[in-house]
């Protein structure tokens, strides 16, 4: 410590002013408790928030007269003390926000209105691995005129898309360094999108808006401080730290496939060895597979049916399938571990596609990764698995657009999730 660091003209503390929910506008915390509440009396939300009764009816009043609420007659749901009071709720089908996720096998998207309710879903093939942004720029807008079309509304009434896609993605510039589904490095994707569909675009990663999906619409919703691992093609992590997601200092994300797990291990897509995802990804156990099961060289071109075919093999009693199983559910219970003892997250939700991966959510990955953990006593971290559709990866970019939307007509410029 120097001289000039105790100086009193320098002052202490952080510097930066809080990101938590106190920092929004009041008006903008009285939305957002009545869109997570579903339905609820005023004096609910005067309660919640700890503020007069004056102060609700005063703010609420303005967001009904600018469309953005609405009364409900004797709808409420503390009905027990005599006549039901009137509750208050986001108006429905205003301020429509669409969801999309971009992969390489097909692309989905959600019509959202300002509560969240789904009004529509779309979904396109896309069958080519890597394209050229202008192709997937192409398919995106097919994708949402399509929606549209379901919805039976103008695209004019959209006001924001959130877009999710796989691949290191800066969420604050929409920069994207890399991502399986395009054949460029370097793209600005959010640019790209928004010039062509007219639209603020807000882009995330597919692990991060999967997140999200479980933050607005699942498990998460009800947890400060949680942790959702995804095992796709390779493996990816979202963090949810004081009821936002986590997006690190760079906002790069949480690249837990390629955190090392094997000093000189096996050689990982990403070009570096030892990485988690070369142990436990599709490409990995498909490697494994045509060699300990002397499979022919066509099926070994595909990563995808090479795994169903050692799925089978495994489920039919073949020692040697199982046994690349057991030992890819050993690796995944050393990352749970370490995502356990570094963040100590009240729950891990392990996500994704479940059917070809069942071995990976038995008993004997949890047995391990407890096994890996420091108890001292204290309760394992909870792991569950969740099932969802293939629409929840849109629903949960449909999640960052209402996110960002809100903060555009409500909050104060201030970009968060
Ligand atoms: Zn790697």
């Amino acid at each position: 410590m120097n001289d000039e660091s105790n100086s009193p003209d320098i002052g202490c503390g952080p510097i930066l002013p809080t990101t938590s929910r106190d920092a929004k506008p009041l008006r903008q915390q009285i939305f957002e408790y009545i869109r997570a509440s579903g339905l609820v009396p005023r004096m609910d939300v005067a309660k919640a928030l700890n503020i007069s009764a004056g102060s609700v009816t005063t703010l609420t009043q303005e967001l009904i007269t600018a469309g953005f609420l609405q009364e409900f007659e004797g709808r409420a749901r503390d009905t027990a003390r005599g006549r039901p009071p009137v509750a208050l709720g986001v108006a429905p089908a205003t301020r429509l926000v669409v969801g999309m996720k971009l992969s390489d096998r097909v692309h989905s998207a959600v019509l959202l209105d300002f509560a969240g309710n789904q009004l529509a879903e779309a979904s396109l093939n896309s069958p080519v691995l890597s394209q050229h942004i202008d192709i997937v720029t192409d398919e995106a807008e097919t994708l949402l005129v399509n929606l549209m079309k379901n919805a039976g509304r103008p695209r004019s009434d959209v006001e924001a898309i959130g877009l999710g896609l796989p691949g290191i993605v800066d969420h604050d510039t929409g920069h994207v360094p890399w991502s399986p589904v395009l054949t460029e490095r370097d793209v600005n994707v959010k640019a790209h999108f928004e010039a062509r569909l007219g639209l603020p675009v807000h882009v995330d990663n597919d692990a991060n808006v999967l997140t999200l999906a479980e933050l607005w619409f699942g498990a998460g919703r009800a947890m400060s401080d949680f942790a959702v691992v995804t095992i796709e093609r390779g493996v990816g992590m979202g963090l949810v730290l004081d009821n936002r997601l986590f997006r690190g200092g760079q906002g790069l994300g949480l690249e837990v496939g390629h955190t090392k797990v094997q000093l000189d291990g096996a050689l990982c897509r990403c070009g570096q060895r030892g990485c988690l995802e070369a142990y436990v990804a599709d490409y990995a156990l498909g490697r494994e597979a045509s060699t300990a099961l002397n499979l022919d060289g066509a099926v070994a071109t595909d990563a995808g049916q090479m795994l169903e075919r050692l799925y089978a093999e495994a489920k039919g009693g073949n020692e040697a399938a199982r046994a690349i199983f057991h030992r890819a559910g050993r690796y995944l219970a050393v990352a749970l571990a370490n995502v356990s003892q570094l963040f100590d997250p009240a729950k891990i939700i392990l996500s994704g596609e479940h059917r070809r991966f069942d071995y990976f959510y038995d008993e004997d990955v949890l047995a391990e990764m407890q096994k890996l953990t420091l108890g001292r006593g204290r309760p394992p971290t909870p792991v569950e698995s969740h099932t969802w559709g293939d629409l929840v990866w849109a629903r949960g970019a449909a999640a960052l657009g209402l996110s960002a939307l809100t903060d555009a007509v409500l909050g104060e410029g201030r970009v968060s999730a």
